[in-house]
């Protein structure tokens, strides 16, 4: 075990709140920036040396904190002082790079974009970094992250080894991993992603199909401009001036249920002459959507008084309208879950992951885990 002392760059003058998008939570004791995995090795001894908890924080984008705050190590990917992103193999067709944990999500996409790589696109706009891609297989606009995973390079904390997991040991699946389903396993450091070099943009959504109907053969660039467009307009770009931005993103996954059970709420709930969202699955289940039914259920848009609610652009998105604490946000996202479940008895699964013991409110459990 390496050496159990305190390196100058860690801090101890911040508090969640200020380092996550819904903005709550405490005080970190330790917030420890790794670039390495020397860095994280040091970090993890340093707590257990002490008996301290850790936890591993990206972006603070899919985060609830409590209010108590983090009163432990916080290991958090550094930003690297390039890019941070290496091409380990070029082809006429495809192009394979590395890149770091700590490099900001968009930044990659931005990045891909410019050099022609397709792959990523539709993934424009998305908060946080690259090293948290994987944890919940990170999705929009038709794509997933796991379509471009090649590898993940993590360090194991039971062992203390570096690892390097095949995406196929990853275990992606819907807002789901290997990562997630063992959330104190790996600290992710790289991720390898294959993007091509010789194929159109992805136009899987009918969302940006529609907004590119009048653009003869669309660009890279044109297939994220048009997802950071939509997203802007559903408040899913951070964007100090967006008070519906200070959320976590959606706040429920969407459900998975039985077909039996999917078409019972359906009936129950469809309005004449309308097409309920809805996506087979495998296994006979069906995925239903988690916003539609919160609307059905009478939650709409900018639902909540006081100071959280949904956004006044996307139902799925909780929102600190200001001086929220934790145990608030905990406890209307339950309420809300709460009403789903009574009205039409779909349990909705929380997305965002919480960090430190939270103080009310814990109905919906983090979907995956
Ligand atoms: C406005 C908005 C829009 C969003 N839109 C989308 C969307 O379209 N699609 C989508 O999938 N998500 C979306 N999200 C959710 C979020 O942006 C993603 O889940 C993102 O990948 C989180 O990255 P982060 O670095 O902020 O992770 P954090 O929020 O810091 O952490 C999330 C979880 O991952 C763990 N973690 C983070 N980094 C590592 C690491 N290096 N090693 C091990 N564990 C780690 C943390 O411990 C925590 O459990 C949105 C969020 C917001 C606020």
């Amino acid at each position: 075990m390496a050496a159990s002392v305190l390196p100058s760059e860690v801090r101890s003058d911040l508090s969640a709140a200020a380092l996550t998008s819904i903005g709550v939570g405490g005080p970190i004791a330790h917030l420890w920036p790794v670039q390495h995995p020397q860095d994280a090795r040091n970090a993890l001894a340093y707590a257990r040396d002490r008996d301290l908890p850790w936890w591993v924080l990206g972006g603070g984008s899919n985060v609830v904190a409590a209010d108590a705050g983090l009163l432990g190590v916080v290991v958090q990917p550094a930003k690297p002082a390039g890019l941070g992103v290496e091409i380990l193999d070029v082809s006429d067709k495809c192009v394979l790079v590395r890149v770091r944990a700590g490099v900001a999500w968009d930044e990659l996409v931005a990045h891909s974009v410019a050099q022609g790589w397709q792959g990523i696109e539709c993934l424009s706009g998305i908060p946080g970094q690259v090293g948290a891609a994987p944890i919940q297989n990170i999705g929009a606009y038709g794509q997933e992250f796991s379509e471009v995973a090649v590898a993940v390079h993590a360090l194991d904390t039971r062992t203390l080894a570096s690892v390097r997991l095949e995406s196929a040991a990853c275990q992606f699946g819907y807002r789901s991993s290997v990562f997630k389903t063992n959330p104190d396993q790996f600290i992710v450091l790289g991720v390898d992603v294959a993007l091509q070099r010789d194929r159109p943009p992805c136009l899987a959504y009918a969302q940006v199909r529609d907004a590119l109907a009048e653009t003869a053969q669309p660009s890279l660039t044109q297939v994220r401009q048009t997802v950071l467009a939509l997203r802007r307009a559903k408040g899913m770009v951070l964007d100090p001036n967006d008070p519906d931005s200070r959320s976590c993103g959606s706040f429920f996954v969407n459900p998975v249920v039985p077909a039996e059970t999917a078409a019972a709420v359906l009936a129950d709930l469809v309005r004449p002459g309308e097409t309920a969202p809805r996506w087979p699955q495998p296994a006979g289940t069906v995925k239903l959507s988690a916003a539609w039914l919160l609307e059905r259920c009478g939650l709409g848009r900018g639902h909540g008084q006081g100071r959280v609610g949904l956004s006044t652009k996307h139902t799925l998105a909780v929102v600190n309208r200001g001086g929220a604490t934790a145990a608030e946000v905990l406890a209307f996202a339950d309420e809300v879950a709460q009403a789903v479940q009574a009205r039409c008895g779909v349990t909705l699964l929380r997305e965002p992951v919480l960090l430190g013991t939270p103080s009310l409110g814990d109905s919906a459990p983090t979907a995956a885990t």
